[in-house]
């Protein structure tokens, strides 16, 4: 099974929209519409059976609507994840709401959402989450749509990790963004998953190589980040690395099928 553990769409009629302006913010040009039927055409292209869709609430008053239509558009192939900003009141309700729509996880990203990934406000949030079972994923190190500072840098990232040991973690972007000097110097071998995307193509094979000998190719999890990467590009780039199978099909979906619960 291969399963692409980070994918963004939008409601169709914010689609075209929403791609578009983030394109202008970020300077990267979209590889795919943005949309549900989109990423359903381009998994079916791709050999791609399962992708995890993510959407940030950036407004508090969004929080609630994302958790709606994750549900609304969850499943066999699209998992859905909800998203919770740090600044909405009935944070509580709204974890509750979303392990009835039965997401698997919740999506931060510190950038969009401003604040610091290790900020003591969020650690009640971090926390009922995990005591809830959810998987918590963060974007993590630079976004190309915004200057710095970073809000999720690799030592902030590893402050999270710890507090919260046995909690399913998830680090986008290989750990962080090009700040992958810091990722093997504050999370490699530390207990969280780490996603690939959007950071194969820039990353040196050295430093990829490093990254997995020492935080084990069982917590990597194959991702594109589409619409901003091809998914065939980049299970074609995964393949070019010419891994072990059975490292290739554990970093591919096997692992990622694990993390999530699903049988197959
Ligand atoms: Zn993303």
């Amino acid at each position: 099974m291969v399963i692409d553990f980070h994918v963004h769409c939008f409601p169709e009629e914010i689609a075209g929209r929403a791609v578009t302006a983030l394109a202008e913010k970020s300077n990267i040009p979209p590889r795919s519409d943005g949309t549900v039927a989109g990423i359903r055409a381009s998994m079916k292209k791709a050999g791609i059976d399962k992708s995890v869709m993510l959407s940030i609430a950036t407004k508090p008053q969004q929080t609630q609507k994302i958790t709606q239509w994750a549900q609304s558009v969850q499943d066999e192939g699209i998992i859905a994840f909800g998203s919770i900003h740090p600044d909405c009141a009935d944070w509580k309700d709204e974890i509750k709401r979303i392990c009835e729509a039965d997401l698997k996880g919740i999506k931060f990203h510190p950038e969009y959402q401003d604040f610091y990934v290790d900020d003591p406000k969020l650690f009640p949030i971090y926390e009922k989450a995990v005591e809830m079972g959810l998987i918590i994923m963060f974007h993590a190190g630079a976004d190309l749509g915004f200057q710095p500072p970073v809000h999720c840098p690799p030592p902030r990232l590893r402050k999270v990790v710890k507090a919260f040991p046995g909690a399913k973690i998830v680090a986008a972007h290989m750990g962080g963004y090009d700040s992958w000097d810091d990722v093997e110097r504050y999370l490699a071998g530390e207990q969280l998953y780490i996603d690939t995307s959007f950071s194969l193509h820039k990353m040196s094979r050295e430093q990829f190589d490093r990254i997995v000998g020492v935080h084990g190719f069982e917590r990597l999890l194959f991702a594109t980040d589409s619409p901003w990467k091809d998914q065939s590009e980049e299970i074609e780039l995964l393949k070019s690395l010419n891994l072990p199978d059975d490292v290739l099909q554990a970093i591919s979906g096997g692992n990622a099928a694990k993390l999530l619960g699903l049988t197959c």
